[in-house]
């Protein structure tokens, strides 16, 4: 597959109408760096951001972007809409969809809204299994909403990447080679977003702690985290005011309470780009 047809892919990556496999191929792809593919993301994002408008003469409030999710969460309305209507009509801003959103969107949605409305049924009718029907209901949510979890973070580091005041320390693993990270600067909330990849899993007392390094080598630790059982992890972190500017970061392992200064030894390092 090439990045013209993962294209078309992203939309339904951020309403979560991929196979999952399909879409583990597609994050693996992003996670890899490609601008292009990036800039898709980002592109699909926008597209999808403001769809409810295109669809319902709304002026966009200021806010929107970070309604995203929520946003694709209220798709049943939206779906409604869908249905009835022409899928091409205008919103009062003049928005056109592209053709992949009118092609892909309404199916993808209405997919999900009928096998909600199909699950709820179910439930309804058959109380005596209900045990059985709500566990499997629960464990559907929780992975659509870890997957939309990760989405939301993937469009949170496409956004970050392509800031124009971008500052990115890109860190490697020392300790463990096969890991590494980036810390992404977010001046809007005056906090550092961390993504690792593939650390090794931990201790039940430990934990990763992450540092921050000032152009002086002062040391200032700034959170502690434990990956998930893929050795990823995410975390925002804000540094006291009077550390001033930071040259780079490292993580090292620490007992799970955390420590002022590193005992463990550094698994990630790296410099501000
Ligand atoms: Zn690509």
């Amino acid at each position: 597959m090439n990045c013209e047809q993962r294209r078309d892919l992203m939309p339904l990556l951020l309403v979560d109408g991929l196979e999952p496999a399909e879409a583990a191929a597609l994050r693996a792809h992003l996670a890899g760096g490609c601008t292009r593919c990036a800039a898709y993301l980002a592109e699909a994002d926008a597209t999808l951001a403001y769809l409810p408008y295109a669809l319902e003469p709304v002026a966009p409030a200021a806010a929107a972007r970070e309604q995203l999710m929520d946003r694709i969460a209220q798709h049943v309305p939206v779906a409604a809409h869908l249905r009835n209507a022409p899928p091409a009509r205008r919103g009062r801003g003049g928005l056109r969809m592209p053709a992949w959103v009118r092609k892909a969107l309404p199916a993808a949605v209405a997919a999900c809204v009928t096998f909600i409305v199909t699950a709820k049924y179910m439930i309804g009718v058959q109380h005596t299994h209900d045990d059985v029907l709500q566990k499997q209901l629960v464990k559907v949510q929780g992975e659509a909403s870890s997957r939309d979890q990760r989405n939301r973070e993937l469009v949170t580091q496409t956004e970050l990447l392509q800031s124009p005041s971008l500052r990115l320390i890109r860190m490697d693993g020392v300790a463990q080679p096969k890991a590494s990270a980036r810390a992404l600067w977010d001046a809007r909330r005056q906090a550092w977003h961390f993504y690792a990849y593939n650390l090794d899993t931990l201790g039940p007392k430990e934990a990763y702690e992450l540092w921050f390094v000032t152009p002086y080598g002062r040391k200032v630790p700034a959170i502690t985290f434990r990956p998930n059982e893929l050795g990823n992890a995410y975390v925002v972190t804000s540094l006291d005011k009077d550390v001033g500017p930071v040259a780079g970061a490292f993580v090292t392992d620490e007992p799970s309470v955390g420590t002022m200064q590193p005992t463990g030894s550094t698994h990630l390092s790296g410099k501000l780009e």
